[in-house]
């Protein structure tokens, strides 16, 4: 079974993932759930500019059409709403969109490069009491730029105990160490393993931590087949996944690297 807990769609900023291509990539691959967010929810283009209101979209109207995207495909999709805790913050909508849609409202998804913000800041508080509410994992893009660094991410779960956080990428385009370390250090502290390597991954699983890592991919941001090959035609680092993590790690950790952890942790009923 695979739960892909890291899954966009949308068509912004240069990223091309209409809802077609996110339906081809689940019945291509046999997915058999996955977490959504639109990333047309952007507060920022990819340079840090503000998106040009003319080309912008709210965070409540994008959450709605996610959820009625997911409707499309029941017990296949789950969603996560894409924040922008700068521009539009919580508002009574955004509250009710999750209250009564909780079949399918799994997580929030927060972009601390995108938004420029970090994890740890005070505009992100009203989420958290969201999230802590609702029993809603926070899912956030961390990286090896300041507003995304690890350590924002582990500080708001440290702050947040009964909140649980998931370090999206474990520090993108790093070492993936220091969040590795992180990991390790807090029970409410998770990793997923979009543009991991399985290496990293096994570091984590030595340390006992295979309770904590889920998988996701960003798909289908190559393209359909993002799975097996990357945006240049070339193999993906995803095959690893497929072919060489079953042969290093018990089927017992495979397992719920794959998708037990995911149920788990999102609170899935599948
Ligand atoms: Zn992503």
């Amino acid at each position: 079974m695979i739960i892909d807990t890291h899954v966009h769609c949308g068509i912004m900023n240069g990223f091309y993932m209409p809802n077609e291509m996110v339906e081809e990539f689940i019945d291509k691959y046999n997915v058999n759930h996955i977490i959504l967010s639109d990333c047309r929810a952007v507060e920022n283009t990819e340079d840090l500019k503000p998106v040009p209101p003319d080309e912008a979209y709210t965070q409540n109207e994008v959450f709605k059409d996610t959820i009625a995207f997911a409707r499309k495909h029941p017990g296949r999709i789950s969603v996560m709403p894409w924040i922008k805790p700068v521009i539009d913050g919580v508002d009574d909508e955004f509250i009710n969109i999750i209250s009564t849609n909780t079949d399918i409202v799994k997580g929030i998804k927060y972009h601390a490069y995108n938004s420029n913000l970090h994890s740890d800041s005070e505009i992100l508080e009203p989420y958290y009491k969201i999230a802590r509410e609702y029993r809603l994992p926070v899912v956030i893009h961390t990286g090896g730029d300041d507003a995304s660094d690890p350590q924002y991410v582990y500080n708001a779960a440290r702050q947040h105990p009964d909140v649980n956080f998931i370090m999206a990428h474990m520090g993108l385009t790093t070492d993936n160490l220091k969040a590795i370390s992180f990991i390790s250090r807090l029970p409410n502290l998770y990793g997923d393993t979009a543009w991991v390597s399985i290496k990293s991954v096994i570091k984590l699983i030595n340390l006992g931590c295979a309770g904590k890592i889920v998988f996701g991919t960003d798909s289908p941001i190559d393209g359909p087949d993002t799975y097996v090959q990357n945006a240049h035609g070339e193999p993906s680092m995803y095959i690893d996944y497929f072919e060489k993590l079953p042969k290093l790690v018990s089927k017992e950790i495979y397992d719920k690297i794959m998708f037990k952890n995911a149920i788990r942790l999102f609170n899935l009923s599948i």
